[in-house]
């Protein structure tokens, strides 16, 4: 059976980043990948705005993957393509992996493994949307890969519910294409997506949105006819008498991602309900030794170019790490934020400084966020707005001579 120092699953923009990484610190690498092509979710992500932090550069999401699966070639790395990973054993110093690919059933040992499975959407079956299940009732990635990949409209007139960020996207790109977009209906009072995709994508287009109102009922046999709309009081209720039927071919449905971790699960790796990422810590090695986790398997990021960072740290650290021993400690959060990773410290590991992301829970202006250690302030920073879609990332230091104690991060918000 063929042995590697690091194996990586799953080959988006963290995937790679973290191979390149662990290649560039002398591990022996395999990168598994479950479709033909590498570069995840970006292969259909055809706008631009990608690589602005990364390569100081606007890029399509194929052009940002592409850079990245170029420098690949270029290395030491295995590549499987097509194999998924079924199943996965850990024994004393290694794990083994089940694959399934073309040829048949194969195994691989792996001595560290990372996590790059990235995040799936959330359907109209996790949000209780009543009536028929007729075809035209799809999420905005399916709509993306309608029309990015395959190159067919899969709507005339639609309605899109949620202000999600992908769902943003696609009100723009099916306006492009010449379908109409009726509306997009965001039950919260403030939208869910990024400032700049409101003004880009629905603001320039002259597309409504309405904040607090959802969709109740689809209706429609084959195909979908029209949904029903209304509008939530502050408990996100539907106003019986603000109820009305918008005629549509097509509920486009943006209501969030979800971290993908079913490998995680499998072998038994503690999730942060926050995240619905693995916990992890500094170097983002989650609470199973040797296992890594980054990129939107471990928190849905705003911008691939965090993602991929996050996944050159899991490939580094992945890649040089000898240590045997931790000694973890949780960082206290207040309710003010939302989730703040890593979530844990080890006080243990040789890594000092802390690359962290967090997202407030709430829209706060003049906020300062406070990071610290035994009651002592380890960290401070002010900010102007802070927004819940709008991911922050910080760097930090440990001392080396810190002890190990509990770690409180809390925003001081100004009434
Ligand atoms: C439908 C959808 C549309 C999106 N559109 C946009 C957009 O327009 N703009 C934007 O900025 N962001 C978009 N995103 C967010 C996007 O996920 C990130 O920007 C970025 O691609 C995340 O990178 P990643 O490497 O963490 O995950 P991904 O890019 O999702 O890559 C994960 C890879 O892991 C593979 N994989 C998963 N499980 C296994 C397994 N068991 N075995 C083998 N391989 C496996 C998958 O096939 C995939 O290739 C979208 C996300 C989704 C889900």
């Amino acid at each position: 059976m063929k042995r590697y120092d690091v194996i990586v699953i799953g080959a988006g923009p963290a995937g790679l980043a973290a191979a390149l990484k662990a290649d560039e610190n002398g591990a022996s690498v395999l990168l598994i990948e479950r479709e033909a092509k590498l570069g995840g979710i970006l292969k259909q992500c055809i706008h631009d705005g990608f690589g602005l932090t990364r390569f100081n550069e606007k890029l399509s999401g194929p052009e940002y993957a592409n850079r990245e699966i170029e420098k690949i070639k270029k290395t030491g790395v295995s590549i499987n393509t097509l194999t998924f990973v079924t199943k996965i054993e850990k024994n004393d110093d290694s794990f083994t992996l089940t694959l399934v690919t073309r040829d048949g059933i194969a195994s691989v040992i792996g001595t560290k493994l990372i996590l790059a499975t990235g995040c799936r959407e959330r359907t109209s079956r996790q949000i209780f949307i009543g009536g028929t299940n007729p075809s035209g009732l799809m999420t905005a990635g399916a709509a993306q890969y309608y029309i990015n990949i395959l190159g067919k409209m899969p709507t005339k007139r639609c309605v899109i519910l949620g202000s999600g960020d992908i769902g943003l996207i696609m009100a723009r790109r099916i306006t492009l294409e010449g379908g109409q977009v009726l509306g997009v209906y965001e039950v919260k009072p403030t939208p869910s997506g990024l400032t700049r995709n409101i003004v880009q994508c629905l603001d320039d287009f002259n597309i409504p949105l309405h904040l607090s109102h959802t969709v109740t009922k689809v209706f429609g046999c084959d195909r979908l006819e029209a949904v029903e709309i209304a509008e939530v009081d502050e408990h996100m209720q539907a106003i019986e008498e603000s109820k009305h039927i918008v005629a549509c071919d097509a509920l486009i449905i943006s209501v969030g991602l979800i971290p993908e971790n079913e490998i995680a699960e499998q072998l038994k790796i503690a999730i942060n309900p926050k995240t619905k990422g693995p916990y992890v810590d500094q170097t983002l090695m989650t609470f199973a030794p040797h296992v890594y986790s980054c990129g939107n398997s471990l928190h849905v990021s705003d911008l691939a170019d965090y993602v991929s960072e996050s996944g050159e740290l899991a490939g580094t650290y992945a890649a040089k790490s000898i240590q045997k021993e931790r000694d973890l400690q949780e960082i206290e959060i207040d309710s003010h934020l939302m989730y703040f990773v890593p979530s844990h410290l080890d006080f243990k590991s040789p890594t000092r400084q802390v690359i962290a992301y967090f997202r407030s829970a709430g829209e706060y202006e003049n906020a300062t966020l406070y990071i610290e250690h035994d009651g002592k302030t380890l960290f401070k920073k002010r900010y102007l707005h802070l927004r819940p879609p709008e991911m922050e990332r910080i760097v930090f230091s440990l001392s080396p001579d810190l002890a190990p104690a509990t770690v409180r991060v809390y925003l001081e918000v100004k009434p």
